[in-house]
């Protein structure tokens, strides 16, 4: 019998920042200058001039995917809208619309834009950003509805082994 042994990894120490760099590389900055060794983008914001020229600078690049973020997917796709406990639609945030996780369209539009992102960039990872319920917590008076209560999703939970 042959046991598994995990090598020994070094932790890699991230010194990122979160948003575009062209801003501080229009003002003549390397990043690998200001101990910066990566960059968080967006990834509908991230070019393949972008990664060259972060290769460049010596960083490692992420990008940030909207997950579970249906702002301009569920005003056209309804059937994929977060319904709250009282099976209604929530209430839009101020800048944030969750949906429903579970709903078939929505999900495989994301997978189709991660295989998409994927494919087209090499990159260091991917960020899954927005990962939670409908809920808009960075304000003073937080939404915080409790979803998702959608046939898909009670159907989902009925199944589940607990
Ligand atoms: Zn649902």
């Amino acid at each position: 019998m042959v046991a598994c042994q995990q090598m020994p990894v070094e932790p890699l120490k991230i010194k990122g920042i979160y948003g575009s760099p062209q801003p501080l590389w229009e003002k003549g900055h390397r990043l690998s200058d200001l101990g910066i060794n990566a960059i968080f983008v967006h990834s509908g914001s991230i070019s393949h001039d972008m990664i060259s020229r972060a290769r460049a600078d010596g960083l490692r690049v992420f990008a940030e995917f909207a997950t579970l973020n249906g702002k301009h997917y569920v005003e056209k796709n309804p059937e994929a809208w977060a319904i709250n406990e009282l099976g209604e639609q929530v209430k839009p945030a101020s800048w944030f619309m969750g949906v429903c996780p579970t709903e078939p369209g929505f999900r495989l539009h994301r997978r189709n834009q991660l295989e998409e992102l994927l494919l087209e960039y090499d990159l260091d990872g991917v960020w899954l950003d927005y990962l939670h319920w409908h809920a808009q917590f960075e304000e003073p008076d937080p939404i915080l509805p409790e979803t998702c209560f959608c046939e898909h999703c009670m159907k989902r939970f009925g199944r589940s082994p607990i």
